[in-house]
Formats: structure tokens, C-alpha cells, sequence
């Protein structure tokens, strides 16, 4: 059988065939065009699956069932996302819609959630039980998967692992906390730690790396920086990857998962990034002395993880 995909972000619908050994053999995407009605993004996303399948050189009857990822809280037992703001969703029920609309069972969860099914089913996390993938983007997303199953807490607003608190009194963070590890280890905090640094030296290689233009100043700056021999470069990477490690730290010596799997951006830097982070976890967790020890991995799958942990979410459930 067949199962179909769907990453419904906010600028983005990207659909995706996925054959039993996990590959996207056919893709459809268009844009959200946001501000509109779920009803008619539905209608959409119902549209590229139908593409999507008979690009495959399948019909629907190959389907088994479809999985969408949302921003947001998203309710899987009821398939109603019950608020989004970048979409623009509140209690909004397309899990049911879709299900009218393609004749397919359809199962929903929030877009990170389904990202770290995903490298527990097919990345980073593959064979597995028990894993945990932080994204470090724009903030930091959290999916948590346990016994082959999401696990989102009985009211599915659980795996804000980017919003526990790293520095009590600390910074600012978009959910109204302060000092929540998504506004130290994010790449946007990586961002800000970068030009603060460049205004405290002007001497710094960052400048040159980016032509002189704070701007230009992106998550790779202190890194590339740092490879030219950059000393405050360097500071500004070592205390960035400390911030990530210690919230790392907290994730294994709460989970303690086989894979902690590392995704987005930032993830690109490899070893760079992941040694420091295996040392703080060898030398600090509750667990150090286990003769089992969980892996640091960098996510796999990428932009993938979305729609092939999206389209396989009706295992998760079955699971149950
Ligand atoms: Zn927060």
C-alpha cells in the first residue's frame, strides 16, 4: 500500500507519496496563500493529493491513509487543529473535511510531532522505540516519541521542549516566559548573539564574513567566522552550543531515549556541532555511568521528516 503526506505550513502545502519502505516516490505542492479558510485549504490539499497519487501512477483505491502536519495545537483524537495563528485556525476540523473530501481516514498532528515521527520511523531515530528530535530554527520544536508512539500529553500542548526554562530570568521568549531555551539556542538567538558580538568588536572576522553588512548575518556567520581562526567567532559559536547541550542535557536526563536526533539549520555544521554536545551528555547526564547510553544524531530526513512522519502517523496511532 501507500500512504500520502501533507506539510501544511504557512507558506507552503507540500504533499508527498511515500511507498512501504518510507521514499516519497511522488510529490505536489503550492503555496498557501494565506489569509484563507481551512475549508479552502483543504479543498486544496485534497487537490495535490489527487496529483500527487496519479503522479505515482496510482488511484486512490492504493491509499491506505493520509497524515497531515500542522503548525499549532493540533487535537489527533478529534482531527481538529485547534488553534493555529500563523494560519489563522481556530478549531479548525480538517482531519473530518479531509476525510469527506478524499474518502480516505486522515490523522492529524502538530507539524514538529510529525517530524520526529518521522526520523523515528524512517531517519536519524530508524529502529528505534523511544526518541527525541529537537529542531533549531526559527525557534526550537520538540517531538517526542515513545514506545513507537507520539506522545504530546493528554492535552496534546505537550513537547514544548523549546520552552523550558534554561536561565531563570533570562531572555524574553515569544510564549510570555523568560529564559526558555528557544531564545538561547534557536538559530533566530544564534542570530542575535552573532550581531551582538559584532558590535562589541568590530575587529571581529564576522564583519567580513557577511561584507560588513549586520544584515546579511545569518546562522553560518560565527561558524565560518570561527573556521577563518575567529576568536570572538569562536566564543560566540563555543557559548551557543553550550546553551544547546544543556538543554540536550535536561532532554536526556529526562527521557533518556535511545536517539536524540538534531535537526534544521544549523544540524549542516555536523561534527562541529554534535561533539560538544556527545561530551556534555558523557560527562553531566543523570545516566553517564548506564552501560546504555542514548546516541546525539543529526536529523536525517530534512525537510522530509514533515511529510513522510505525517504520512505514516496512522501507525502511531495503531500503535495505541
Ligand atoms: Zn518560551
Amino acid at each position: 500500500m501507500y500512504y500520502v503526506g501533507i506539510d501544511l505550513g504557512g507558506t507552503n502545502i507540500a504533499v508527498g507519496v511515500c511507498n512501504e519502505e518510507y521514499k516519497i516516490i511522488a510529490r505536489a505542492k503550492s503555496n498557501t496563500n494565506l489569509p484563507r479558510s481551512y475549508g479552502e485549504i483543504c479543498v486544496d490539499m485534497a487537490r495535490l493529493t489527487r496529483e500527487a497519487v496519479a503522479q505515482a501512477g496510482l488511484t486512490m483505491a492504493d491509499v491506505e491513509f493520509i497524515g497531515i502536519g500542522s503548525p499549532g495545537a493540533v487535537n489527533p483524537d478529534t482531527k481538529v487543529v485547534e488553534f493555529a495563528n500563523n494560519l489563522g485556525f481556530f478549531n479548525a476540523p480538517i482531519g473530518t473535511l479531509m476525510e469527506e473530501l478524499t474518502g480516505k481516514e486522515v490523522f492529524i498532528e502538530n507539524d514538529a510531532n510529525a517530524a520526529a515521527y518521522g526520523e523515528a520511523v524512517a531517519g536519524a531515530a530508524q529502529g528505534t522505540n523511544s526518541s527525541v528530535t529537537v529542531t533549531l530554527g526559527t525557534g526550537v520544536g520538540g517531538g517526542i516519541v515513545l514506545n513507537g508512539k507520539v506522545f504530546s500529553g493528554f492535552n496534546h500542548f505537550g513537547a514544548e521542549l523549546g520552552h523550558t526554562v534554561i536561565v531563570r530570568g533570562g531572555r524574553e521568549c515569544s510564549c510570555g516566559r523568560a529564559g526558555c531555551w528557544e531564545a538561547y539556542a534557536s538559530a533566530s538567538a544564534l542570530i542575535y548573539q552573532t550581531k551582538i558580538a559584532m558590535i562589541k568588536h568590530p575587529e571581529s572576522e564576522m564583519w567580513s564574513v557577511v561584507n560588513h553588512d549586520i544584515g546579511a548575518v545569518n546562522g553560518r556567520t560565527a561558524f565560518d567566522a570561527m573556521r577563518l581562526g575567529d576568536r570572538v567567532g569562536k566564543e560566540v559559536v563555543d557559548k551557543y552550543i553550550d546553551y544547546i547541550a544543556c538543554g540536550i542535557a535536561n532532554m536526556v536526563n529526562i527521557f533518556q531515549p535511545e536517539v536524540l536526533c538534531i535537526g534544521g539549520g544549523i544540524s549542516k555544521e555536523g561534527e562541529t556541532l554534535l561533539a560538544p554536545i556527545r561530551k556534555v551528555v558523557a560527562e553531566q547526564t543523570y545516566g553517564r555511568y548506564s552501560e546504555k547510553q542514548p546516541r546525539v544524531l543529526a536529523a536525517k530526513l530534512g525537510d522530509d521528516a514533515g511529510i513522510i512522519g505525517a504520512a505514516f502517523l496512522g501507525r502511531s496511532v495503531k500503535n495505541n
